[in-house]
């Protein structure tokens, strides 16, 4: 079962059994594979008689949704893997636990977190998740912290940034989120109905401005690890739990992009909300939950950040005085720029959000689209200048 090739249920239950201590010795078990992203196959392996079960992630050399046109290195599923370790050594509740792997056949052998819901699905519901800013907030402060150069030696980060060389998940963000939005390319993806919007987002060169340059952040800033893809499809909830998945386009980068991606799709929820609920009141709380969620990720990862910088700091040039609130004044900026960014591929780009995207009726699915544009294109226009969270609520506020 060396050489890669993708494998079948039988060899998934094989390899399941193969891992030690997972499954007592003559368990039953059955595979099912449930994979719902465009890249990759995920085996879900259970116990017929027992409760046990494990994941089996594996990568396949192209991207699905586009058949087998467009290839896609299989050295990703190595570096999804190392992230996840990465990522659950940092913050092991916030990440599930690697039990196995191979980079040869590309898979990634961990916890099963079926008991969890996927966010994304969670907010389409209209579900809260009270404990979810505080949660995402210790994950992005101790990631983030302890990946870059104030958390980490300097020549050991270097080091680390060499395992996570990413160039083919990159260059998709490179093209999807940076540049097709921008112009006429085949892969975006929207209804004739606001033709009129994603023409002013060619030809509006003062946006173009903005996003080249957070696109050249994007392009050169080794920050810390990134996960690189952070939306909220790669975050499973629970009312008391949460867990970060899928860090395959993980590599060194600017913080403000996870950030960013997080508090982007809150917004693209909270955008939706006009397609979706008839009764104004309903509507109105959901909102102001959406916001002050968005809201909460910045302060709890703000605060957190800040307590392990006091605490942990590894660089003696960094305690100067000035340099923490000047460091994470830039992160507030970078947030805000990507988020927006986010929020426009979102859109008119290749790859879409349920959120928006099953929103029943073509008006209300319209008008949401419109208002996510209107925030996207404001965070975007006006990142450089923001200097506090709630100078991001009021544009996006205003841009409703
Ligand atoms: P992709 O990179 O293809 O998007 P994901 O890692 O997001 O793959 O996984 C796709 C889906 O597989 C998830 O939305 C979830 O339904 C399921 N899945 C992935 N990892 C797990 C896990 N550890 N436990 C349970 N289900 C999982
Ligand atoms: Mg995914
Ligand atoms: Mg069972
Ligand atoms: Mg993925």
């Amino acid at each position: 079962m060396s050489a890669y090739h993708p494998l079948s249920a039988e060899e998934a239950i094989q390899l399941a059994r193969s891992i030690p201590g997972r499954f007592p010795e003559h368990a039953e078990l059955e595979c099912r594979e449930i994979g719902d992203g465009n890249l990759n196959l995920v085996f879900h392996v259970t116990a017929k008689n027992t409760a046990d079960s494990i994941i089996i992630k594996q990568a396949v050399p192209y991207a699905k949704v586009v058949g087998e046109s467009w290839p896609l290195s299989l050295d990703r599923a190595r570096i999804e893997r190392l992230a996840l370790e990465t990522e659950h050594k940092i913050c092991p509740e916030l990440v599930p636990e690697v039990y196995g792997y191979s980079d040869e056949l590309a898979y990634t052998v961990m916890e099963d977190l079926s008991e969890y819901t996927i966010m994304r699905r969670g907010l389409i519901e209209g579900q809260a998740y009270p404990k979810f800013a505080e949660h995402i907030g210790e994950f992005l402060a101790r990631t983030l912290f302890y990946t870059s150069d104030l958390g980490m030696n300097q020549q050991e980060k270097k080091v680390l940034a060499g395992q996570f060389v990413n160039p083919d998940l990159c260059k998709i963000t490179e093209d999807l989120i940076f540049e097709d939005p921008y112009r006429k390319s085949d892969n975006n993806n929207y209804s004739e109905a606001i033709e009129d919007e994603a023409e002013v987002l060619r030809s509006d060169t003062e946006l173009h401005f903005e996003v080249t340059l957070l696109r050249h952040k994007f392009l050169t800033q080794a920050q810390a690890l990134l996960h690189g893809d952070l939306h909220t499809g790669s975050i499973f909830v629970k009312p008391d739990s949460t867990k970060v998945i899928d860090p395959e386009f993980a590599f060194f980068g600017p913080m403000g992009f996870d950030i960013g991606a997080v508090i982007g799709n809150l917004l693209l929820n909270y955008a939706s909300q006009i397609g979706w609920s008839s009764d104004e009141q309903t509507r109105a709380a959901r909102e102001a939950r959406l916001i002050e969620m968005a809201r909460g990720v910045w302060t709890h990862f703000e605060s957190g950040f800040r307590l392990l910088w006091n605490e942990g700091l590894q660089d003696e040039m960094s305690r100067t005085a000035g340099y923490q609130d000047y460091y994470i004044s830039q992160i507030l900026k970078d947030t805000a720029g990507f988020a927006g960014c986010k929020m426009i591929r979102r859109i008119v780009g290749l790859s879409h959000v349920a959120d928006i995207d099953t929103i029943p009726g073509d008006k209300g699915r319209e008008a949401a689209q419109r208002k996510a544009l209107a925030i996207g294109k404001s965070l975007v226009r006006h990142h450089r200048s923001i200097q506090s969270i709630d100078d991001i609520v009021t544009l996006v506020e205003q841009a409703s």
